[in-house]
């Protein structure tokens, strides 16, 4: 993997390099999809990392997966059946089973062997995969979503980037199937990359999700191992409006998200919104 002496180097975007001094190298394997390295870092702590791509370190991750999660969790009024695409770490999931509402948490990763290292080198990401409620399937998220029908209240993708195996996970197709396989009042969200980089496929995905989706917005958060440190979700709902959420406090506990960062998060500069409505 990219590292020089002890520093692991990624290539965030042509031109731009992210650098961690790194305490050890805890495990690396090449899986039948990637590879995959758990790393310790002096700043953030353990890391997971996936063909050279960091996809969580402990020092940042519950920006991202409580973003992720309670957002839509705090939307859909009863949440009790939700999907987890991707997110073999189980950071996601983690935060799902706070909810004594959720009868029932699917995770569909396609490679096994990021659930296996993360349950036996990240038990603070990986925790709540033992929880009785967690049914793990070792799947294609996509042809797993286009077998279901209004099966989930919440559907979450936490994959990586729209290449390789995740590249269907932003497609047309998918996103009709994910709107069939949600319940009358159901929500969906995705990671959807970087507000600074990936302005292509944002002005994609919202110009498609607007077709399918009554409610379909754009919500941003700080993670600072992902390019540029900004990152975006999008969500796709049936019926709820995120922008509607009045709850004074989180359902659950949490470090990072708060009712008021949630509402705070829509609000998006007018550079971003001229982009999205060009798509
Ligand atoms: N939080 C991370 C990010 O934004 O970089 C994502 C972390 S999670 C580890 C991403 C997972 O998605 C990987 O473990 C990968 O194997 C999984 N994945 C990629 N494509 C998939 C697909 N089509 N179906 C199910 N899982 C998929």
């Amino acid at each position: 993997m990219g590292m020089e002496g002890i520093w692991f180097t990624e290539l965030e975007t042509p031109g731009l390099v992210l650098g961690l001094k790194l305490k050890k190298v805890i495990h690396q394997e090449k899986t039948s999809y990637q590879s995959l390295a758990i790393v310790e870092t002096e700043v953030y702590g353990k890391a997971l990392i996936l063909d050279e791509t960091v996809q969580t370190t402990l020092g940042d991750e519950y920006f991202y997966h409580e973003m992720i999660v309670h957002v839509p969790l705090h939307t859909h009024p009863f949440p009790q059946r939700i999907l987890v695409i991707g997110g073999g770490d189980g950071g996601s999931i983690r935060e799902v089973v706070k909810y004594p509402q959720v009868k029932e948490a699917v995770l569909v990763e396609i490679d096994e062997r990021v659930v296996v290292n993360a349950l036996e080198h990240l038990p603070e990401l990986s925790s709540g995969l033992k929880d009785p409620r967690v049914k793990i399937v070792f799947a294609d998220g996509i042809s797993y979503v286009a077998e279901q029908e209004e099966a989930f209240d919440v559907i979450i993708v936490d994959s990586t980037d729209p290449i390789g195996p995740a590249a269907g996970l932003f497609s047309p197709e998918f996103y009709r199937n994910v709107f069939k396989a949600l319940a009358p009042e159901g929500i969906f969200v995705s990671q959807t990359g970087s507000p600074l980089f990936a302005q292509e496929l944002l002005k994609k995905i919202h110009k498609e999700l607007r077709t399918i989706f009554p409610i379909t917005r754009l919500y941003l958060t700080t993670v600072p191992t992902y390019p540029g440190g900004w990152w975006s979700f999008t969500l796709g709902s049936k019926k709820h409006d995120p922008l509607e959420v009045n709850h004074g406090q989180s359902r659950v506990p949490t470090r990072f998200y708060t009712p008021a960062i949630h509402r705070g998060a829509f609000n998006l500069p007018p550079f971003i919104k001229e982009f999205l409505n060009e798509g």
